[in-house]
């Protein structure tokens, strides 16, 4: 079997053929850490991490490389006196990282920030001008151009001609030989920082956006890699600009282009003036980090994903069911369930991921597994149980989704406290009707002696810890 993953290049689904199959190279487009992460941002990371996963387990070693853009218009714009451009992108950079890593998203191998590899990126853009595909601005502005029309593949990845597109809006338009050529160098302009100013051949400056990618995508994987991916709203312009950059400067760049879908709210595209832009710190803190994943994996990463209560509700009740069996099985199993991830996975759950990465129905396999490990446990059949356990244990644990044992451990940390102490109630409840006062006083003194407080109410009696 192999897995086929739809390239949104040819707009068809490819069985998947690595350039080295014992080392997967992966190139995602990370944040322009200008502000905090919404929700959209999460998903698109999540969906690579699946991904990643998913091809970690078929190949053994990811080589996955995630940049950080840190130098950017827009950054520049949202820093303040009290806060240069470059300390704002190291905070949200930290946002990023907490929101990441909050549900389980794995750091990438490396996780360049383009302001380390300006060298780089002027090395490429020399070659482009030397090919004869880039030009320097001739009123002198410092500014770097790409020349589309002297790239006749411009437009291949979003299937458009030239003169449909719209002009790149990234600089002054006086200098560029047509509206559509897009900057790779910006010539530094008045009233910008001295510190976000580079030395280069055509003057100060700083890096255009789509320059950065191509750069360090190189300088990390090498000249050719085997998946591009992003959001689908990056096709346009910045991955056709970076497939024209990488391939007119002679580099074989990304075999296989990965595009997930969007995240909408309730129906509606995010935005900050209709006032449904979900910030990912704010899911975070009414939501478990695991509901948050299950509820942003669930969808195929392909389709866009609508937000709406029922999809935490939904996601909280689906972990439950899973945690729920495994703390049954977990009950009978004594010393854990050993499980190996390559050798536990059912088929269907195998085929469902070779598919597109099949989220959706790897977690109807999984689901079904769990329906039949319980069935397994109501009629006695451990060994069947026991098997269906590891199965979900490998599910969980290739999707991100292990119910984590801190909270198995609470949970039954909790259940055989309560089931000591009730059985206290009853002997001193006893106790106290066989008129035996002193053992019903010593029971009492062992309880409280052990910081439980006990409430003797109409409805019985409650207890619990003190402070
Ligand atoms: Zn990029």
């Amino acid at each position: 079997m192999t897995l086929r993953l739809y390239d949104t290049r040819e707009q068809q689904l490819r069985d998947f053929v690595p350039l080295d199959p014992e080392n997967i190279t992966m190139y995602v487009c990370g944040p322009t850490v200008q502000s905090g992460p919404h929700i959209g941002h999460v998903r698109a990371a999540l969906s690579f991490d699946l991904l990643r996963r998913w091809l970690d387990v078929r190949h053994g070693r990811v080589t996955f490389v995630r940049n950080v853009t840190d130098i950017d218009d827009k950054v520049l714009a949202n820093a303040t006196e009290v806060e240069p451009w470059w300390a704002l992108a190291y905070r949200m950079e930290q946002e990023f990282t907490q929101a990441y890593s909050a549900i389980g998203i794995l750091p990438p191998t490396y996780e360049p920030r383009a302001t380390a590899s300006v060298p780089q990126m002027q090395e490429l853009i020399q070659t482009l001008i030397e090919r004869g595909h880039a030009y320097p601005a001739p009123d002198r502005s410092g500014d770097v151009y790409f020349d589309v029309r002297s790239w006749p593949a411009y437009g291949t990845l979003t299937n458009q001609s030239v003169d449909a597109m719209e002009a790149a809006e990234d600089a002054d338009p006086r200098g560029k030989r047509n509206p559509q050529d897009f900057a790779l160098w910006k010539g530094a302009k008045e009233g910008e920082p001295a510190d976000a100013v580079w030395q280069s051949p055509w003057g100060q400056g700083r890096p255009g956006w789509h320059i950065e990618c191509s750069a360090m995508s190189r300088r990390y994987l090498g000249d050719e890699f085997d998946i591009h991916g992003g959001g689908l709203d990056l096709r346009f312009p910045h991955h056709e600009n970076e497939l024209a950059q990488s391939t007119a400067a002679g580099l074989g760049f990304a075999r296989y282009w990965v595009h997930n879908g969007l995240v909408t709210v309730g129906g509606q595209k995010m935005s900050k003036s209709l006032g449904n832009f979900t910030l990912a710190a704010d899911v975070l803190k009414e939501h478990d980090p695991l509901v948050v994943r299950y509820a942003l994996a669930a969808a195929h990463y392909r389709s866009s994903l609508d937000l709406t209560a029922s999809s935490w509700t939904e996601a909280e009740a689906a972990l439950g069911r899973i945690g729920g069996f495994l703390q049954r099985v977990g009950r009978i199993a004594g010393g854990g369930i050993g499980y190996f991830v390559g050798q536990s996975l059912p088929a269907p759950f195998t085929e469902a991921m070779d598919d597109d990465l099949g989220v959706p129905q790897a977690l109807a396999v999984l689901h079904e597994t769990v329906r039949a490990g319980n069935s397994a446990l109501d009629s006695g059949d451990t060994d069947a149980a026991l098997d269906a356990a590891r199965a979900v244990l490998a599910m969980t644990s290739v999707l991100g989704l292990v119910p984590s044992s801190a909270s198995t451990a609470s949970t039954a940390h909790a259940t055989a406290l309560d089931s000591l102490v009730q059985e206290m109630i009853t002997q001193r409840a006893q106790a106290r009707a066989d008129k035996d006062w002193a053992a019903a006083d010593r029971i009492r003194d062992a309880i409280a002696a052990a910081g439980i407080t006990l409430e003797d109410t109409p409805a019985g009696t409650h207890w619990s810890i003190d402070g």
